[in-house]
């Protein structure tokens, strides 16, 4: 069986939203195995966006994650990477579909920096690399 890292965004958490996302992975059947709610810091962003580093929306995207909670979960289950990112939907909320948790709870803010309420790692090899990061005991 597969682990998957799954964040709620600082959007996600100050729209109080958070219930509504786990909700919706309990609810497709995946099993939290681990949550958190914390406010990161800059190293740990750094690194777990390592391959966006001097893209333009790099910086907005590390301030935009320093601004407030983030909600870290690991969660469990035959295919739940690209279960998740099913679940999550497309990154612009704008054009993902209804649906999906950001087809229904997102939208276009104009902000700098996509606001899209949730993150799921893309690969088994991202997945153990970002639990390391968030989940160091695990
Ligand atoms: P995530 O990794 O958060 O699940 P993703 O895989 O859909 O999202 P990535 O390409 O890894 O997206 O980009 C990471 C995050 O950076 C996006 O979720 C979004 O918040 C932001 N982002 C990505 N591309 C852009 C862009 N062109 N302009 C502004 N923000 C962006």
């Amino acid at each position: 069986t597969e682990r998957t890292l799954v964040l709620v965004k600082p959007d996600g958490v100050t729209r109080q939203l958070t219930g509504e996302v786990l909700r919706r992975v309990e609810a497709k059947g995946y099993r939290i195995v681990a949550l958190e709610l914390r406010t990161a810091d800059r190293d740990l962003l750094a690194r777990h966006y390592a391959e966006h580093q001097g893209k333009p929306f790099f910086e907005p995207l590390v301030e935009f994650m320093l601004s407030g909670p983030i909600v870290a979960a690991v969660v469990e289950g035959q295919r739940v990477i690209e279960g998740f990112r099913s679940l999550a939907g497309t990154t612009d909320p704008t054009a993902a579909a209804p649906g999906t948790i950001r087809g229904d709870l997102g939208r276009d803010w104009g902000t700098a920096v996509v606001q899209n309420l949730v993150h799921g790692s893309d690969s088994p090899e991202s997945a153990a690399r970002e639990i390391g990061l968030w989940f160091p005991a695990l």
